[in-house]
C-alpha cells in the first residue's frame, strides 16, 4: 500500500459522480504490497455530512475482520492488518482525504457488526459484510466491491462432499453470520456458531465437526494456511454481495459517497491492484468487479 496525496479528487468525484482515472494508480503498488492509493487533498464535501465531518477530524475507524486471511487479518506481529478490505478501507479513507495514520482498525467478528455501526464505535464496516435486507432495515450498506458464495471447509477426504451431505449433520459456523442462517434453514444442518471462524478451522483441524461454513473467499484463506489438511468442497450455494456498512440507513449522501468511491476504484485499477495483492495472492485471477447498487 502506498499513500500519494491527489489535489482535489475527492471533489471531482462529487462533481462528476463516477471519477475519471487519476493520479499514479497505474505505477505498480511497490512498498509494502497493495492498492497505490491516493489520498485526496482539498477534498470538498457538503457541510454537516458525515463525510465533511470525517474528512475534518482526518480520522476514520473502520471496523474490519483480523483473523481472515486474504480479506481481514492481523497477526500478532504486525500492527496493521492486511486484505482485500483492509485495501478498500485504505481506499474509502484516501478519497475522504485521510492519510493512513489517521486510520483506525477496529476488530468486529460478524455478530457485532450492526451495533457497532449502532453506537457509533465505528464509522465504517468492511468485514466480509453481505448486503441483506434485513441489515439494510437497521444500518446502510453501500455496495456490493465483491461477491462471492457460500460453501463448505472439510478436513480432506471427509464423506461431506457439497452441501447435500450435511442434513442432520453438526456444522460448525459463526454466529451473527448469513452462513448459518443458509446452512441450517436450506439444508438442515445443525449449525454451532462460534465468534470467528477461526475457531471453526481449529475445530474442523481437531476432528470435533465434519465441517465448516461460510463464504468461498474466506476458506479459501484458511486452505492457503492449511494446504495438507483442508480442502473446500461443493459449489457455491448462496449469493454473498460484500458492502461497506455505515451508521445510518437514511443518510443517502454517504451512499452515494462509498457507491462512487467503489465505482472509482474500478476505474482508476486500484480496486484490481487490491484484489491481486490479497485475494487474488492464492491463485484466483481478479473477477469483473460488480456493479454497485443505487441509493434509494
Ligand atoms: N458474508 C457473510 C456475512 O456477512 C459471512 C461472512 C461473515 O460472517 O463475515 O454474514
Amino acid at each position: 500500500m502506498r499513500f500519494t496525496r491527489t489535489k482535489a479528487a475527492a471533489a471531482a468525484l462529487l462533481l462528476t459522480g463516477a471519477l475519471a482515472a487519476c493520479g499514479d494508480a497505474g505505477s505498480g503498488g511497490s512498498s509494502g504490497g497493495g492498492a497505490d492509493v491516493d489520498v485526496a487533498e482539498d477534498t470538498k464535501f457538503p457541510a454537516g455530512s458525515t463525510m465533511a465531518e470525517l474528512a475534518e477530524a482526518g480520522e476514520i475507524t473502520i471496523g474490519v475482520k483480523f483473523d481472515q486471511p486474504g480479506i481481514g487479518f492481523k497477526s500478532a506481529a504486525s500492527d496493521e492488518p492486511v486484505g482485500f478490505d483492509i485495501e478498500m478501507g485504505k481506499i474509502v479513507a484516501g478519497t475522504l482525504g485521510i492519510e493512513a495514520d489517521g486510520i483506525t482498525w477496529e476488530e468486529t467478528i460478524s455478530d457485532n457488526r450492526e451495533p457497532f455501526l449502532q453506537e457509533g464505535k465505528v464509522d465504517i464496516v468492511i468485514a466480509s459484510y453481505s448486503i441483506t435486507d434485513e441489515r439494510r432495515a437497521v444500518v446502510g450498506q453501500a455496495g456490493p466491491y465483491y461477491v462471492t458464495g457460500q460453501q463448505l471447509l472439510v478436513a480432506k477426504g471427509s464423506d461431506v462432499q457439497g452441501p447435500e451431505d450435511v442434513k442432520g449433520k453438526e456444522v460448525c459456523s459463526v454466529t451473527g453470520s448469513t452462513s448459518i442462517e443458509t446452512i441450517e434453514k436450506e439444508y438442515g444442518a445443525t449449525a454451532r456458531g462460534f465468534g470467528t471462524y477461526s475457531e471453526c478451522v481449529q475445530q474442523v483441524l481437531n476432528g470435533s465437526f465434519d465441517a465448516m461454513t461460510t463464504d468461498g473467499a474466506i476458506l479459501l484463506g484458511y486452505v492457503a494456511e492449511n494446504p495438507d489438511e483442508l480442502e473446500v468442497v461443493g459449489e457455491a450455494f448462496s449469493e454473498e454481495r460484500y458492502g461497506i456498512g455505515y451508521q445510518d440507513p437514511k443518510d443517502t449522501e454517504m451512499c452515494q459517497f462509498l457507491s462512487d468511491t467503489i465505482e472509482a476504484s474500478y476505474q482508476d485499477g486500484t480496486w484490481k491492484q487490491a484484489f491481486e495483492a490479497t485475494l487474488g495472492q492464492s491463485g484466483v485471477e481478479a473477477p469483473e468487479p460488480p456493479k454497485v447498487d443505487p441509493c434509494a
